[in-house]
């Protein structure tokens, strides 16, 4: 039976009971019910569910790793870790993650105003607060204003010039009040691996070099602010496939450390090893994207700058981690309904056989009649082959429409048949001729951008009929008019099968998990399709309990989001509606009143 990879990226998060994906979690709801409650209620389109224990989990799972290494290696160092917002900055999901990690002291990053004002406003009191990425006055002052406020923040320099913000800062806002931490970036030239590595590398965007560090300790020690230089920071790249790369990054950056203390930045004692913590994004074995574990990770990082303080006799550092996609991943789950099958078109009542008909569909009709298991492949390869002459002979004229419609109907009815007489590994092997195309309710660019943009995959699969064998190899397209919005069947690297449905009888949900980490807020309105509805989930021992329900914007909301003036929208059609000639007096009110319904809802597809 088809478990779509569950026990490869799941992490023991979901379990298929009676045919139902579930949640492995309290009373292990089943993710189909949630949302046929939901459809109940009146959402219908795309939704993105969120399941509040998986944050938990994620954030748990990080410390426990990291605090058992440091009491295996007999650590000095504490363990820290902040959430890069840039990840995901949805209100649903960061004001959990808040309050799950208070009592770690689990603290946010910000590379931005807008994130910085974020975390001033939600941190918990005393947990750390980092800010990287390029900085204006503005944004020093901000973070200034932080530290006065009472926040353990810490501004990461990436350029001698933010320094020099800083220094001017500093004097104009005067020297008994509270100032933030100084960190530093550095430049490694270690790189990382996969598609998102640039982050690392001398030739990198971010960071200073040893020259620069050099140069900026002198700064900060002309300006009596070397006491506030408190930590330097890398960061290699996102999901990092291997930890090679990454240990390699440490051993430069744990000796760049125990230099800067040498040359007396006392205050230093913090190593912020930045995010890049991977998770595993296939659904098959062969393909897995990470060849380490959470305990190696921690193991690793700990061991290796105990080493290196050790050796060079100095303080062992304390552990900062910025990981995002690790902790936010998997907590969203995107839930699609099919809209329609493309091969539907062809059933068999659609047939329209002639009281004499051309001797190739005479052929085709036995073809059809006559399939078993043992000649199914060839009798299917036969009948493409009449296909071809068919639509031969009609170019030439010697075949009408009607021959040529039950030629293509008989054809995909002998397709099918063929299907469902293979074995996978047949099926595998023909999937370019037998794939069917499945229209699902929702946008590619607003709801897996890295797909489009990057070819990154993420785990897809059906909420229910699991206990039955799924047929046809599909390829997924979404509704925007793009012919980019496709996930096509690949069958060498991730052959997706689905079940064989017909939607005008029942209703079929595809789940794509692993959404939670930037593909939210990285989504793009193409074709105005916006923000799914979103619903944040508590799953207890008795079931679960809809915590809170964010709907897809109105088609209102998104034209005002692109700076229209919503009332000259509503004058322009009152008035057009008004001065027809067309429509009836009578009428005018109720067309009115029609699209005024429609504009207030969002802009997904109810049914087809
Ligand atoms: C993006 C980013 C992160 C988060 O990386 P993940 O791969 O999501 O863990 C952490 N730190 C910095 C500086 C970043 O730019």
């Amino acid at each position: 039976m088809n478990n779509y990879g569950i026990d490869v990226w799941g992490d023991d998060n979901f379990i298929i009971k009676d045919g139902k994906v579930c949640l492995k979690y309290g009373n292990e709801p089943a993710i189909i019910d949630i949302v046929n409650t939901l459809q109940d209620d009146g959402y219908k389109g795309p939704i993105v569910l969120r399941f509040n224990h998986l944050i938990k989990k994620q954030i748990e799972q990080i410390y426990l790793n990291f605090n058992n290494a440091i009491n295996e290696f007999e650590y000095n160092g504490t363990f820290n870790a902040v959430y890069p917002l840039k990840v995901n900055q949805f209100p649903g999901f960061v004001k959990h993650l808040v309050k799950f990690g208070k009592k770690l002291n689990y603290g946010l990053e910000a590379g931005s105003k807008a994130e910085l004002l974020l975390a001033m406003a939600y941190n918990n009191e005393g947990s750390p607060i980092t800010v990287n990425g390029f900085k204006d006055k503005e944004l020093i002052t901000m973070g200034f204003i932080a530290a006065e406020m009472g926040h353990n923040i810490t501004l990461t320099i990436e350029g001698i010039n933010e320094l020099e913000v800083i220094i001017k800062t500093a004097k104009e806002r005067g020297d008994n009040k509270p100032k933030p931490n100084i960190g530093l970036r550095v430049r490694l030239h270690s790189l990382g691996s996969g598609i998102w590595a640039k982050s690392g590398g001398i030739n990198s965007k971010f960071g200073l070099n040893s020259t620069e560090l050099i140069e900026a300790v002198g700064l900060l020690k002309e300006n009596n602010l070397l006491d506030c230089f408190t930590m330097i920071h890398f960061h290699i790249g996102s999901q990092i496939h291997e930890i090679h790369p990454l240990k390699k990054a440490l051993s430069e950056a744990g000796n760049i450390y125990v230099e800067l203390r040498k040359m007396g930045a006392l205050n230093l004692e913090n190593i912020d090893l930045g995010g890049g913590l991977a998770i595993e994004y296939s659904q098959f074995q062969k393909s897995s994207q990470r060849n380490y574990t959470l305990s190696e990770y921690a193991n690793d990082i700990v061991f290796i700058l105990k080493m290196i303080a050790t050796q060079k006799k100095e303080k062992e550092p304390n552990i900062y981690i910025e990981s995002g996609r690790f902790v936010s991943a998997s907590h969203a789950v995107l839930v699609a309904p099919v809209l329609e099958l493309f091969s539907q078109e062809y059933s068999e009542e659609k047939l329209k056989l002639k009281e004499k008909n051309p001797q190739l569909i005479d052929e085709l009709c036995d073809l059809y009649k006559n399939i078993k298991p043992s000649n199914a492949l060839e009798y299917m390869h036969d009948s493409r082959d009449h296909l071809d002459s068919i639509l031969t002979l009609f170019d030439l004229g010697y075949v009408d429409l009607q021959d040529r419609s039950n030629a293509e109907i008989l054809v995909h009815l002998i397709g099918k048949k063929a299907i469902s007489m293979l074995d996978s590994s047949h099926l595998v092997r023909m999937q370019k001729e037998v794939q069917e195309k499945y229209l699902v309710n929702f946008s590619i660019f607003q709801s897996l951008p890295d797909y489009w943009g990057l070819g990154q995959e993420f785990p897809i699969m059906p909420l229910d009929r699991l206990d039955t064998n799924p047929t046809n190899s599909a390829t997924i397209w979404d509704i925007t008019c793009d012919s980019d919005g496709e996930i096509a069947f690949d069958a060498n690297k991730r052959p997706l099968f689905l079940h064989d449905i017909d939607v005008e009888k029942e209703d079929y949900f595809l789940g794509f998990f692993l959404v939670g980490a930037y593909q939210e807020v990285l989504g793009m309105k193409h074709n105005l399709f916006t923000h799914p509805t979103q619903v944040c989930i508590e799953v207890n021992k008795r079931g679960y309990e809809i915590e809170s329900i964010i709907e897809s914007q109105s088609i209102r909301d998104i034209l005002e989001d692109l700076d229209y003036d919503i009332r000259e929208i509503d004058e322009k059609i009152q008035d057009k509606i008004s001065s027809s000639n067309l429509i009836d007096e009578k009428s005018k009110k109720n067309i009115l009143g029609e699209l005024f319904i429609f504009m207030h809802d969002n802009g997904y597809l109810k049914n087809i």
